[in-house]
């Protein structure tokens, strides 16, 4: 009983059906103190009440010979009925027979008359709400053996077992998570990881203890909360970090939170949880942002987001996804000359129209659609090399994206020659780009797999150099063929001293490598000369052109 009390003294209703007033007024007396009391004087008035749900019944008392419809009647009604028969019935009865009976129809207890004592009556009472609410969620009642919270399945139970009660009520689900747990347990052991899980619990029970909420924990380090609304979750975030700190202090704890503020009760309990944790994956690994809310316009986004990933099977099939072609120049002598392209995809979605990859692409790498995508490119620009050499007789090398999860994929080398073989290709014509980001990862398998291909004869050009981390002494042990400068320099390079000095940090680094730097998104000529002045070789931007199909290309052939 007490659990359901510790969220905020729940009173329960309990119905009344007597004919004579005498006796619903001794039982309302004594009843009205710990519950909502509701009087009927019969079994069809009950029924009728019953049936309004304007409230959720816990318990009725129930008198068995009554005009209209009797108590049996009820009961026989009520065993019939979805939504009635798990309302617990105490019979009240002065007759032997009536008892065995009632008990036998699936009454849960009896009430002689004249009544017992009142202590008698209303410990019965209680007994009989507390075993049938326990009967319902005793499938579900478990505890996480670990922290001692709630599990899932006990905690969307048991939200619903308070809704029933407070629907009216404004709540929030929030949804607690240790960016990068696996690192803990990694570095420390899992028993360092226990620890951290059981601190985090300790600490969400004690601060929720006043705050009206329950807990649960799942899938390891997701915390969730179930409280009414109101809460200052910026607060709430400092004050567990700060515990959490004096507990732990020897490294430091990241955590995120995702709140689904004001949850829609016209949904489930398992949607609730569902957004909270949207919200809150959203915000992974950006370590400027530790609070995250769900909203509509982010119910959008995903509503879009899944609209792609359904329709990319299709998309594929149906050539909606079509790969450009953008040319990289060489700048060198007196004219610029085209030196190779890179194959950027285009989605042309028959209802959503043209997509851009900025759209999409993020999303495919998060799930690990991107594989199949990148695949797709990958023979798309293999074949069109060979279509371009067939053709006119010349040779243009194109560059493909290749994102990071495509690099632990084991038959990559295999796919590659195939596609060079079926396509008459030489290895230098089907150049790859990885993102310097990749290379933060997971360095050594990265070293390893990049080695591979150069040995192969592959060309790999680092791409979006400047965005990511990578140490200098990271640069030296990481075999490249180009770095393409991140676009983000040009953007800045006529702003101010300081930021032309980047770009001449960057050639610098690049001579010191002994590779071409590519700088990409240059639009002017005013920006191609600077560069060209510092010594910068290849150039790929809206100046020359924007990605074109390949149609469109040819025509820079000549
Ligand atoms: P990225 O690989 O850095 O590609 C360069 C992006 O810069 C392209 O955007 C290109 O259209 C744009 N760009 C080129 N020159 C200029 C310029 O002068 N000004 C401006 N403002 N932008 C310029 P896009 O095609 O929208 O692609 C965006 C990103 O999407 C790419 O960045 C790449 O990370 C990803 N992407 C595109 N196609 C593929 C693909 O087939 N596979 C994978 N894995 N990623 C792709
Ligand atoms: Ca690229
Ligand atoms: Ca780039």
């Amino acid at each position: 009983m007490q659990r359901y009390r510790e969220n905020g003294g729940l009173r329960r209703h309990i119905l009344v059906v007597d004919d004579e007033p005498i006796n619903r007024e001794i039982l309302g007396n004594l009843l009205c103190k710990d519950y909502e009391v509701h009087y009927a004087e019969n079994g069809k008035q009950a029924l009728d009440i019953l049936q309004e749900k304007e409230y959720v019944y816990s318990l009725i008392l129930l008198d068995l010979l009554m005009p209209v419809m009797d108590g049996f009647e009820l009961i026989e009604i009520m065993k019939d009925s979805e939504t009635l028969r798990s309302i617990p019935v105490i019979v009240m009865t002065s007759e032997k027979d009536a008892e065995v009976k009632s008990i036998k129809m699936g009454a849960a207890d009896f009430i002689t008359k004249p009544y017992d004592m009142p202590e008698v009556i209303l410990a019965r009472c209680e007994r009989i709400i507390e075993l049938q609410e326990d009967k319902t969620i005793i499938n579900a009642a478990e505890k996480d053996h670990l922290t001692g919270l709630y599990t899932k399945d006990f905690f969307t139970e048991y939200i619903r077992q308070i809704e029933k009660y407070n629907p009216e009520q404004k709540m929030d689900l929030m949804v607690l998570n240790i960016e990068h747990f696996h690192l803990i347990n990694e570095l420390y052991g899992h028993a360092e990881g226990d620890k951290v899980l059981i601190c985090l619990a300790d600490i969400l029970s004690n601060m929720f203890q006043n705050i009206k909420g329950i807990k649960c924990r799942t899938e390891a380090d997701y915390f969730y909360v179930y409280s009414e609304t109101g809460i200052d979750y910026e607060d709430v975030l400092n004050r567990v970090l700060e515990r959490l700190s004096a507990k732990i202090p020897s490294y430091h704890i990241h955590l995120r939170i995702g709140v689904y503020p004001d949850v829609d009760k016209t949904l489930m309990p398992e949607n609730w949880i569902d957004r909270a944790k949207t919200a809150c994956d959203r915000i992974r690994g950006d370590y400027s942002r530790h609070i995250a809310y769900y909203n509509n316009e982010f119910y959008e986004k995903s509503k879009y987001q899944e609209r792609l990933i359904n329709d990319i099977d299709n998309a594929i099939e149906a050539r909606d996804l079509i790969v450009y072609y953008q040319p990289k120049y060489d700048i060198q002598g007196d004219e610029p000359k085209l030196r190779s392209a890179e194959a950027l995809i285009r989605w042309k979605h028959p209802e959503l129209g043209m997509i851009s990859p900025g759209d999409f692409i993020p999303l495919f790498e998060s799930n690990g659609l991107i594989q199949k995508l990148d695949r797709y490119v990958w023979k798309e620009a293999a074949r069109q090399i060979g279509d371009w050499k067939k053709r006119y007789g010349i040779s243009v090398p194109v560059s493909v994206n290749v994102s990071r999860m495509d690099i632990y994929y084991p038959k990559l080398r295999d796919d590659f020659m195939v596609l060079l073989k079926e396509n008459d290709l030489d290895v230098k014509e089907l150049m790859l780009e990885i993102t310097e980001s990749a290379y933060a990862d997971n360095a050594d398998q990265l070293v390893n797999v990049i080695e591979k291909l150069r040995n192969d004869g592959f060309m790999i050009e680092m791409d979006d150099f400047g965005s990511g981390y990578s140490s200098l002494n990271m640069l030296t042990t990481i075999p490249i063929d180009a770095l393409k400068m991140d676009m983000k320099f040009i953007r800045n390079m006529q702003k101010d001293e300081k930021s032309m000095k980047l770009v001449e940090l960057v050639l610098d680094i690049a001579d010191f490598l002994q590779v071409p730097v590519i700088a990409e998104g240059v639009e002017t000529e005013e920006q191609m000369q600077l560069l060209k002045e510092r010594g910068c070789a290849i150039i790929q931007g809206y100046y020359f052109s924007k990605p074109v199909p390949p149609e469109e290309f040819e025509k820079f052939f000549n």
